[in-house]
C-alpha cells in the first residue's frame, strides 16, 4: 500500500484532503507543520506528499522539498497555494515538483493529479529497484568473471580485444587496460598456432555456434598450451565472441606424471619378483666367464685364446650393463621407507667425491667442490641423496668422456627454506633433442639405461624438493636440485 503525507497548517483541511486521497488506496497521515512533516517522512517511506505552500513561521513548502526527498528518497510532492504565483509556480518547477494545485481546487482535478503522482512514484520505484538488481547482477556477474581460473575476453568481429578478466591479463603477464584493442591473435597465441586459431574464429564469425581448440602460448621453457573455447554472442556491443581459456599445462605434465608413475610401478613390481630370478644366472655366468677366461690364457694356439679373450671380454661388458641396469631397477622398485635426519651437506658430497675420486681420475678429470664444511644442514635420507649425486657426477663424467680438461664441480646455494645443490659439467652439454631425459628408458648412449636422471627424481620430489637439467653458462650442463634445510 502506497503512503501519503498531507503538510498543511489548516488541520481540518488536511484531515479532508487526507480522507480524499485516502480513497485512491493511499494510507495518509498529517502534519501541521515542516518539523512533524519530516519526522514522519523519515520514520516511514512516503510516495506521496501534498504540502500547502505556505506553512506555520513562514516556513515555505518548496523549501521543505528538499528534506522530505532526503528523508524519503522516492517521494512526489504536490505544492498546493492559496495564492499561486508565477515566481512559486517556477520555483516549484525546480524542485522537480509533480504538480502545482491552487487552492481552492475542484475535488476531481487534485484526485486526478494525485493519481498521476502516484503512478509516477510507482515507476520510479519500480526504476530504482530494476537498477538495484542490475547493479547488484552486474556486481556478481563481473565478481564471478574476475575470480574464475580462467581466461574470459570479448573479442570483436576484427579479432580485437575489447574485454579481458584478471586471469587473461594473467596468464600473458599484462594489464587488462592494455589488452584493449589488442589482437588476440597476436597477444594470446604462438605463432605455430595462428592458422588454427584464426579457422575457430572464422568459423564462429561466419555463424558457428562455438569452436574449441588447443594453441601453445610463448616460446621455449615458458611455453603453454592453453584450451580455448570461442562461443558467438549477440547483442554485445561491439564485442562478437567470448573467448574462454583454460591452461593445460599444469593438467597435461600431471597426467604425463602419472602415467609415468603408473609405468614405473608396474616395472617395480615386475623388477622385484624378477630380479631375484636373474641375479642367480647372472652369477653363475660371471664366474663361467671367468673361468672361462683363465681357460683362454691357457690355450696354446695364441690367436684362438686371444679370440677367446676378447670374446669374453665383449660377454663381461654386457653382463656388467645388465647388472648395473638390475640395480637401476631396484633402487627405482625398492619401496624402502625414506629417513629423514639432518646431515651437513659437505659431509654428504665429501663422501660421494671419496668413492667417484678413481673414476674421476681414469677419465683425468677434476672432481671438485666448493662446499664448505657446515655451510649447509639439511634434512635428507643420506643414501638416496647419495644416489642422486652419483648418478648426476656419473653423467657428468660420461659427457666428458672425451673432453681435455674436463671439470664436474658440486656447489650449493641457500633459497629460502631449501638448498639448491648443482653438479656442473663444462662437457658438450645437453642433447639437441626434444626429449623428456627425466624420463625412464630415454638415453642417448650406447650402453645406458635411461634409469639414472628418472631415479634421481623420483628421489629428490619424494623429498620434497624440484629438480633439472639445464645448460650450464659457459657451455656443459648443469644438474640442479633442492633438498630442504635441516629444522
Ligand atoms: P643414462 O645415463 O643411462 O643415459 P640418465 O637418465 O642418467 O640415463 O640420462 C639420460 C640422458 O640424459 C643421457 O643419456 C644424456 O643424454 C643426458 N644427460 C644426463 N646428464 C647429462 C650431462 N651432464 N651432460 C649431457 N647430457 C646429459
Amino acid at each position: 500500500m502506497s503512503r501519503g503525507l498531507v503538510v498543511d497548517d489548516n488541520l481540518d483541511l488536511a484531515e479532508d484532503v487526507a480522507e480524499l486521497v485516502g480513497s485512491l488506496g493511499v494510507a495518509c497521515e498529517v502534519a501541521g507543520d515542516a518539523e512533524s512533516a519530516i519526522q514522519i517522512a523519515r520514520a516511514r517511506h512516503v510516495d506521496l506528499a501534498i504540502v500547502d505552500l505556505r506553512l506555520p513561521g513562514g516556513a515555505s513548502g518548496v523549501e521543505l522539498v528538499p528534506r522530505l526527498r532526503e528523508a524519503s528518497p522516492n517521494v512526489e510532492i504536490i505544492i498546493v497555494t492559496g495564492d499561486a504565483s508565477v515566481d512559486s509556480a517556477a520555483a516549484a518547477v525546480r524542485h522537480g515538483i509533480s504538480a502545482y494545485l491552487a487552492k481552492p481546487f475542484d475535488v476531481h482535478d487534485l484526485l486526478a493529479v494525485a493519481r498521476r503522482a502516484l503512478d509516477q512514484a510507482r515507476l520510479r520505484a519500480e526504476r530504482q529497484r530494476l537498477a538495484d538488481e542490475l547493479a547488484r547482477s552486474e556486481a556478481f556477474h563481473r565478481a564471478l568473471v574476475e575470480t574464475i581460473d580462467a581466461a574470459i575476453l570479448l573479442v570483436d568481429d576484427a579479432g580485437r580485444v575489447v574485454f579481458a578478466n584478471r586471469s587473461a591479463s594473467a596468464l600473458v603477464g599484462q594489464a587488462a587496460e592494455q589488452l584493449g584493442g589488442t589482437a588476440f591473435l597476436d597477444t594470446f597465441v604462438a605463432s605455430e598456432d595462428h592458422r588454427r586459431t584464426l579457422k575457430a574464429l572464422r568459423e564462429v564469425a561466419e555463424g558457428h555456434p562455438v569452436r574449441e581448440f588447443e594453441a601453445s602460448l610463448g616460446v621455449g621453457p615458458a611455453r603453454r598450451v592453453v584450451r580455448w573455447s570461442v562461443r558467438r554472442i549477440e547483442d554485445a556491443g561491439p564485442a562478437r565472441a567470448v573467448v574462454v581459456g583454460v591452461e593445460l599445462t599444469v593438467m597435461l605434465a600431471l597426467q604425463r606424471r602419472a602415467t609415468e608413475a603408473e609405468a614405473l610401478a608396474a616395472v617395480g613390481q615386475l623388477t622385484t619378483g624378477l630380479a631375484h630370478e636373474v641375479r642367480n644366472p647372472l652369477n653363475a655366468a660371471s664366474l663361467q666367464l671367468e673361468l672361462l677366461s683363465r681357460t683362454a690364457r691357457k690355450v696354446s694356439d695364441v690367436a684362438l685364446g686371444a679370440r677367446l679373450a676378447e670374446g669374453a671380454a665383449i660377454v663381461k661388458t654386457e653382463l656388467a650393463r645388465l647388472e648395473r641396469m638390475l640395480n637401476d631397477f631396484l633402487s627405482l622398485a625398492r619401496p624402502r621407507a625414506f629417513d629423514l635426519v639432518n646431515h651437513d651437506l659437505a659431509a654428504v658430497v665429501d663422501d660421494v667425491l671419496t668413492l667417484e675420486a678413481p673414476v674421476a681420475e681414469a677419465r683425468s678429470v677434476t672432481l671438485r667442490t666448493t662446499i664448505a664444511r657446515g655451510a649447509y644442514a639439511v634434512r635428507i635420507d643420506e643414501s638416496r641423496i647419495k644416489q642422486v649425486l652419483l648418478n648426476s657426477i656419473n653423467n657428468a663424467l660420461d659427457a666428458l668422456k672425451v673432453r681435455v680438461g674436463g671439470e664436474v664441480v658440486v656447489e650449493a646455494t641457500r633459497v629460502g627454506d631449501l638448498v639448491e645443490v648443482r653438479v656442473s659439467d663444462n662437457g658438450p652439454g645437453l642433447p639437441d633433442v626434444a626429449l623428456d631425459l627425466f624420463q625412464p628408458f630415454v638415453t642417448t648412449k650406447e650402453a645406458g639405461t635411461g634409469l639414472g636422471l628418472s631415479i634421481v627424481r623420483t628421489i629428490v620430489e619424494r623429498h620434497g624438493g624440484t629438480v633439472a637439467l639445464v645448460p650450464r653458462e659457459g657451455g656443459g650442463a648443469a644438474l640442479r636440485f633442492t633438498v630442504q634445510s635441516a629444522r
